[in-house]
């Protein structure tokens, strides 16, 4: 069972099931010769993807383009359904860093083939996660500072104030599609400056005054 530990105490939380977020960054969007979204483009990440702070990322044999995407993680605090934009923050029980790792070369592939993203966004070791710190801790989460450094060099820096769709709406969104419980995580999409990583790397991911998580890559 894989779970999410908060830094400032209380109990840790056993992951339900990963919500991904694709193009929630204007930036990242025109990288990707993509277009902004009417509504949020989301995909999921089974919980055994999970990777601790301190690990490594293992990359499939087939797959030879691992991409970094830095990400604001909201860990989901209890049940519910058809949550309103009002009431979504209460759904909320904290926020950790994390990082979506992509098979780039198979992702492309399957957007190519109109096929699903699971083996290029799913596979083992693809969401590495740092603990989390409650939600009382952080006044507002659209305006944190994000940055993900491979081997001390930037690589991506921005803000969660340009996040296309605010918490709230993701929430309120997701949740009219899948039941929330407590434990499910939200990956909220990254922001430009994506790019490949290779065998010996190391990846650290900060999101301002809430974690920072350090991975290396095999
Ligand atoms: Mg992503």
């Amino acid at each position: 069972m894989k779970t999410v530990r908060f830094k400032d105490g209380g109990a840790s939380l056993s992951v339900g099931k990963i919500l991904c977020l694709g193009r929630n960054y204007p930036e990242h969007v025109k990288e990707m010769r993509a277009e902004a979204p009417p509504v949020p483009v989301v995909f999921l990440k089974p919980p055994t993807a999970l990777l601790e702070q301190g690990g490594t990322i293992v990359t499939p044999p087939f797959s030879h383009v691992l991409h970094h995407e830095v990400e604001m993680v909201v860990v989901v605090g209890k049940e519910g359904k058809n949550i309103s934009r009002e009431t979504a923050m209460d759904y909320v029980a904290g926020y950790a860093v994390g990082l979506d790792m992509t098979l780039r070369d198979v992702q492309t592939d399957a957007k190519k083939k109109g096929l699903p993203w699971s083996v290029a966004k799913g596979f083992d070791t693809s969401a590495p996660l740092s603990d989390a710190v409650r939600r009382d801790a952080v006044p507002d989460p659209h305006m944190l500072n994000i940055t993900l450094r491979v081997n001390g060099d930037l690589r991506q820096s921005s803000n969660t104030r340009n996040m296309i769709f605010s918490v709230p709406v993701i929430i309120a969104y997701l949740s009219s599609v899948f039941s929330l419980e407590a434990g499910d995580l939200i990956f909220t999409g990254t922001p430009e400056g994506v790019g490949p990583v290779t065998r010996g790397d190391t990846l650290t991911a900060e999101l301002e005054s809430v974690a920072t998580l350090t991975v290396g890559v095999q």
